[in-house]
């Protein structure tokens, strides 16, 4: 059990865009986005890509398997939620389990997107009926500010992604964690809502899925890279950094590469490894 003022953040999926499992990425991941923030007794996770899965495995398994979560989404692409028909608490009723996202405009709203979508013949057999008694919807507006109990600050902000997308900053016993992922850089001025999120903060996770190099190729999908990263770090004051949603055709040689690269230029600053927890 954490103790009241333990906080900790897990990654559970490191891999942006699809799963990419195997022996060319077994050091730093193969699933897709999914972290879990311990703040004392709470549990807060972001993001349901395919490492939720392993998630809900570990709280089934715990001592009266019992979960009351807060899940927020950073958005609802594909691979961002994927995860969470095979979230095995969203299925026993005693759980309560709210799911957040801000980036979604009327008429879509996300207990829609997943009853007509995710959790619906013919693309899946399972339907949402199933997880509505343990999990309740919530749309915000990106922006929000969240108080939890236990003096958890959850603030949210606004990212630069097609179809939109929310950061986050969770405080908690006087520290911060900041998650900007999936999020594209402007090319003539650091993103000020990426810095007010990361501003002093003890860990930024940053969307580094491309390099300054491969970059042009891919401006305009929604993706930063890890130079950006590097910037963003030295603005805002950040402690330390992970580089995040790696790209499914990085293999552990090319991220290895980077971290080296990476390394030289300013200390604090490594790829996120898939299963790795960080004590903030
Ligand atoms: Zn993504
Ligand atoms: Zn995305």
């Amino acid at each position: 059990m954490p103790d009241k003022t333990t906080f900790r953040l897990k990654f559970w999926g490191t891999r942006g865009s699809i799963p990419c499992p195997g022996p060319d990425t077994i050091k730093y991941g193969g699933n897709t986005t999914c972290f879990e923030v311990t703040c004392g007794s709470r549990r807060i996770i972001i993001d349901a890509g395919t490492g939720i899965r392993a998630l809900g495995q570990k709280i089934m398994l715990e001592e009266g398997n019992l979960l009351d979560a807060d899940i927020f989404l950073t958005h609802t692409h594909m691979d961002h939620i994927q995860g969470l028909p095979f979230f095995a608490p969203l299925y026993n009723p005693k759980n309560n389990i709210r799911l957040h996202a801000g980036h979604l405009k009327p008429p879509c709203d996300l207990q829609s997107l997943i009853d007509t979508f995710l959790m619906k013949a013919p693309i899946f057999p399972v339907p949402s009926s199933l997880i509505k008694q343990a999990c309740t919807f919530d749309d915000y507006k990106c922006g929000q500010i969240f108080e939890l109990e236990e003096g958890v600050v959850v603030r949210t902000g606004k990212l630069n992604h097609p179809n939109g997308a929310c950061g986050y900053r969770i405080e908690f016993a006087g520290k911060a964690i900041a998650i900007c992922t999936d999020t594209e850089h402007f090319e003539d001025d650091i993103d000020q809502n990426v810095v007010s999120l990361s501003q002093d903060a003890d860990v930024m996770v940053y969307d580094s899925a491309y390099t300054q190099e491969n970059y042009p190729k891919f401006k305009g999908w929604g993706h930063s890279t890890w130079q950006e990263a590097v910037k963003v770090a030295e603005t805002a004051n950040v402690k330390q950094t992970f580089l995040f949603h790696h790209d499914p055709s990085h293999d552990d040689t090319k991220m290895d590469a980077i971290a080296k690269e990476v390394a030289k230029i300013r200390s604090g600053v490594r790829p996120a490894v898939e299963g790795e927890e960080i004590e903030i």
